[in-house]
């Protein structure tokens, strides 16, 4: 029997797109900072800003593709983006700041079959919500996006349990964010807790807390220590190194790089905020040289690996996606809690 190595996967990569391919996916660029912002955004992916007037979701798509095929990883999981959702299921499309739906979602990865890995976004709340995971579980996704302070969902609410049961029952995996959030409009900052996710591992599923619950502005509370409480409880949690070469999220770099902590993190960039090596240098956990070396590398997605690497995690981070998606509920984890 031949050895297959297990693939290195990057979990954590948003989709946007402005709906120019008729996918539906819309992006709501408010004020001149956010429309800066997006600017900047699009140069570090290696994107002209004329792109935001030219058929974003086509270059977005081409670029990644692109980014994914010029790196050393085999495959990234793709993110959906639902819209915020009030308790009682109604829409409230004013107080996002981007949407992917499913259905492009699930296209644009059924056109790279391999490369991109579908992470759709359901808001539990909503009224079709388990008719649209069955959908998405249909067309083969294994894992759930979602952003709950930002989103406004509280995973206390034991009207969603139904939804947690079906997911833990099709193994998906359930990609939270945990921590602040500073680059979109937050609806409510308790929802940063992850001890919330308690309510979803509670039934049965497995679930990756993204950003490890750091911070993600310079004052706000960290939830960090919290989170590694939580993982002698919970074997099936894990939690993501997702935008921690980032100036102020690398404050979460040294609490997560213990050897009993680092068997339970996943590989991941965050595309497409920025990666720098910068703040890890700031911190001590890579030297000048190497900041100057990683800034070299125009593939981004290639050079928060690099980074992640020179930090100290290794390969059996880039593989634990693949070794996650690989495990069924019924089967013991493989991997010991700390
Ligand atoms: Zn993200």
């Amino acid at each position: 029997m031949t050895h297959v190595a297990p693939q290195k996967i990057d979990c954590h990569v948003h989709l946007i797109g402005d709906g120019s391919s008729g996918g539906g996916c819309w992006l709501r660029l408010k004020s001149i900072a956010h429309r800066l912002m997006a600017r900047i955004i699009l140069h570090q992916v290696g994107l002209p800003s004329s792109a935001l007037q030219n058929g974003l979701d086509a270059q977005i798509e081409n670029r990644l593709v692109d980014l994914v095929c010029g790196s050393s990883l085999d495959a990234v999981v793709l993110l959906a983006q639902d819209i915020p959702h009030r308790d009682d299921g109604t829409p409230m499309p004013e107080n996002g700041a981007f949407f992917v739906p499913n259905h492009y979602l699930l296209q644009v990865c059924s056109r790279h079959p391999g490369l991109f890995l579908p992470a759709v976004s359901i808001h539990p709340a909503r009224r079709d919500s388990m008719d649209e995971l069955d959908r998405c579980l249909f067309a083969g996704a294994r894992v759930l996006k979602l952003l709950p302070n930002c989103l406004n969902v509280d995973y206390a609410d034991p009207r969603y349990r139904p939804f947690w049961e079906k997911m833990a029952a099709a193994n998906m995996i359930l990609l939270s964010h945990t921590g602040g959030e500073l680059s979109l409009p937050v609806m409510n900052h308790q929802f940063a807790d992850p001890r919330l996710l308690s309510h979803p591992l509670d039934c049965g599923v497995t679930v990756i807390a993204a950003h490890c619950a750091g911070r993600s502005g310079l004052w706000d509370a960290d939830h960090t220590d919290a989170l590694l409480d939580m993982f002698g409880k919970w074997p099936r949690l894990f939690g993501d190194n997702s935008a921690l070469c980032s100036p102020v999220r690398c404050r979460t770099l040294p609490k997560i790089l213990p050897e009993s902590i680092r068997q339970r993190i996943v590989h991941g960039s965050d595309f497409p905020i920025s990666v720098s090596g910068f703040g890890p240098w700031r911190m001590g956990l890579i030297d000048r040289d190497t900041w100057r070396a990683s800034s070299q590398e125009p593939n981004v997605l290639e050079r928060d690996v690099l980074l992640k690497r020179a930090i100290g995690f290794d390969d059996a981070q880039l593989t634990r996606m693949a070794q996650l998606l690989g495990n069924k509920s019924s089967d013991p984890l493989t991997i010991s809690p700390p």
